[in-house]
């Protein structure tokens, strides 16, 4: 059962919380705005704010999970930011090792860091890697995921706040494309998204377009919700488990 609103997965385990940014994507980041709310709120897990903070007590929350699963890992944080030694990073990877009914969602913005941990370590067999490609700034992060042994490679360009141009997308399972919500939420023109997805299908990438954002198709603002996640009339939200679009 899903226990997220972030549609391109189904629960989110965060044995790190905080962050701090590092691109453009950054700038209006949910994540922040979330840990600063639970703050306020007293919750014990968010005490430190948005600073780096490592939970040991979450380490082994999805070994209590039976049912298979798809998990974002860190949707709180950056899995691969500087403050979490790697030692903390084995011990995530051991938890991910130990429970092969899940599938686990590593997405990161440290693409660097990332290569250079697993330039060491072999990525677990139930786990997808991902980097963030919001702008142009960024495509440098395909190729050095595309260097990175792994079951899947996957991009998130969400919150996509340019065209990206001409991508190559060799080597890469599945490409998720998303506005920025929120009311600073900046705009995304449907012809950006239309260029990734012909890119994706050149490619046999998997489509996944999450959602429009503040700005609608017509280029009005308005909320998410009304603004929905048709893109060209059509939900268009293939994954590389399962390949199919929806009309
Ligand atoms: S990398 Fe992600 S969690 Fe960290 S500041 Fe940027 S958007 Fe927020």
């Amino acid at each position: 059962m899903r226990t997220t609103k972030i549609e391109w997965t189904d629960k989110t385990w965060n044995p790190i919380t905080g962050c701090t940014k590092i691109s453009a994507g950054c700038l209006n980041c949910y994540a922040e705005c979330m840990a600063r709310r639970l703050q306020a709120m007293g919750q014990s897990k968010y005490k430190n704010g948005f600073s780096v903070t490592l939970h040991e007590s979450v380490l082994d929350e999805p070994k209590r999970w039976r049912a298979p699963h798809t998990i974002f890992v860190c949707s709180m944080s950056d899995l691969f930011h500087s403050a979490v030694p790697f030692a903390f990073i084995d011990r995530v990877m051991a938890t991910i090792t130990a429970t092969p009914q899940h599938h686990y969602q590593l997405l990161t913005k440290r693409a660097d860091r990332m290569a250079e941990y697993f330039a060491a370590h072999a990525v677990p067999s139930n786990a997808w890697v991902g980097v963030t490609v919001e702008a142009q700034a960024t495509k440098s992060r395909i190729g050095i995921l595309r260097g990175i042994p792994a079951p899947i490679r996957f991009l998130s360009c969400e919150p996509l706040i340019e065209d990206l141009g001409e991508l190559d997308l060799s080597g890469i399972d599945w490409v998720i494309v998303g506005g920025e919500s929120g009311k600073s939420g900046r705009l995304m023109k449907g012809e950006w998204a239309l260029s990734i997805e012909r890119q994706a299908n050149q490619h046999g990438s998997a489509f996944f377009f999450k959602q429009w954002g503040a700005w609608g198709a017509d280029g009005v603002k308005r909320s998410k919700h009304s603004n929905g996640k048709l893109l060209g009339g059509r939900v268009r939200q293939a994954t590389p488990q399962r390949a199919t679009l929806f009309n």
